[in-house]
């Protein structure tokens, strides 16, 4: 089987029919998934019969593209257009709060300064917390104030395919000249580099490069730096050499804000009541927020009827009803004490040390968040503790978790592992 990549096209050749009807029959999906970090989209597939066996009755047969969504929005060649900016991405939109406020702010630095604050700024955590719109707000910002500026805004795989092709077509000295004549680059979602020896190669080069002519690089990743697997450590440490900061996951708060911003933008505006409601319910990141709310509108909008509490119910019945599948009080109770490495008797007892009771204040601020249980039934699932007892606690966790960087980051880990 031969494997060519062909403009924006992948050609299978294979030896003889048999073995083209078998990777046709059951290996397509797999080579598609796998060619995915070589094109900038799903690549259509072509299959083909090697030509001196062509005398066979099989005749070459053509595949549709694999039906999935395109994985990244920047081209994978930069050379062409390389400002892939999405315009609706800008500081305006992006709503601050404790979780991201210092990765919003030093944004707003390094777009109002760029080279000269912190570089290269590195903005990691979670999935649909705000990175790429953050990192897009910095690009849209640096080129209203500076047209001239060369702005690029690049998706990690189509870097990677950049490089792959640029190797194809020998075209080194090309795709480095167009790196490193930028004024501002935005790498998105780094991490996918990792086991790609090649392109860290390359990066590192760019990196230092930008660096060293104090041209601003602005890198987004899931993780800590340090904790990515399969990047070369002295990659990893220059991604710490300027500054490092954290978007954690919304509090409720702040999601309540982000929907009311986002309802009003959309022109159907909800009440405080409502986003409350739909906060307390959807907890994981924003993008869902988002997603929920343009259910509830839609479903609004089909049944012509207002927006109420009522409403947001029947619109995320299904979302609401795999949730109260999903966290349990036995399941908080159960991972609290496996990662406290305590027993679930002694979460339930009447014990005191520091080292039962504050994991036991940790499970009730959970089962607050997680849970639909009152407060008293929350403090009977505990050993048959009263009310107040699980409201402190769960003042006292919240305290906590602005004072104790650990514990704030035990309990976010804990949270996020509950929520699956
Ligand atoms: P990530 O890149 O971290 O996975 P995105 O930046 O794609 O997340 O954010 C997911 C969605 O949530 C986007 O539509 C984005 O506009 C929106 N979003 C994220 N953070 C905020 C925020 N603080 N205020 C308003 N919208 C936000
Ligand atoms: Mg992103």
């Amino acid at each position: 089987m031969i494997f060519e990549i062909d403009g924006d096209k992948l050609v299978l050749t294979a030896p003889n029919s048999f073995t083209l009807r078998i990777v046709q029959e059951r290996f397509l999906p797999e080579i598609s998934k796998r060619a995915l970090p070589f094109f900038s989209a799903p690549p259509q597939i072509e299959l083909r019969i090697e030509k001196r066996s062509a005398k066979s009755n099989a005749k070459p047969v053509m595949e549709a593209a694999v039906a999935s969504k395109p994985i990244a929005i920047a081209p994978a060649k930069p050379a062409k257009s390389p400002n892939k900016l999405n315009p609706a991405l800008v500081f305006d939109t992006f709503v601050t709060g404790k979780a991201n406020q210092l990765a919003h702010a030093a944004a707003i630095q390094v777009a109002e300064t760029p080279g000269v604050a912190y570089n290269p700024l590195f903005i990691y955590g979670g999935v649909g917390l705000g990175k790429t719109h953050l990192l897009q707000s910095i690009g849209n910002l640096v080129t209203k104030q500076n047209p001239q500026a060369k702005v690029c805004y690049i998706h990690a795989t189509n870097y990677i395919s950049g490089v792959v092709r640029a190797f194809q077509t020998k075209n080194f000295d090309e795709f480095k000249q167009f790196y490193n004549s930028l004024d501002l680059l935005l790498i998105d979602d780094i991490q996918f580099i990792a086991d790609k020896p090649g392109t860290q190669q390359e990066f590192f080069y760019t990196l230092n490069s930008l660096i060293d002519t104090n041209k601003q690089v602005v890198i987004t990743c899931d993780t800590f730096p340090k904790e990515i697997s399969g990047i070369e450590p002295r990659l990893t440490s220059r991604f710490t050499c300027g500054l490092t900061v954290a978007i954690e996951p919304p509090g409720l708060e702040m999601r309540v804000a982000i929907l009311l911003q986002k309802a009003a933008t959309s022109g159907s505006p909800i009440s405080e009541d409502v986003a409350f409601f739909i906060a307390k319910h959807v907890r994981s990141n924003i993008r869902e927020l988002e997603g929920a709310l343009n259910r509830i509108e839609a479903y609004a909008r089909f049944h012509k009827r207002q927006i109420s509490i009522e409403l947001a119910k029947e619109a995320l019945k299904d979302l609401l009803a795999a949730q109260n599948k999903q966290v349990s009080m036995e399941n908080i109770q159960k991972t609290v004490a496996d990662f406290y490495r305590i027993k679930i008797v002694d979460l339930l007892s009447k014990k005191r040390s520091r080292i039962i009771a504050r994991p036991r204040q940790i499970a009730m601020t959970l089962a607050r968040e997680l849970t639909q249980l009152s407060l008293p039934e929350i403090g009977n699932a505990f050993g048959g503790r009263d009310h107040s007892t699980v409201l402190h606690a769960c003042k006292t966790i919240e305290s906590l978790r602005n004072s104790d960087s650990a514990l704030n980051a035990d309990f976010n880990l804990l949270n996020q592992t509950l929520r699956g």
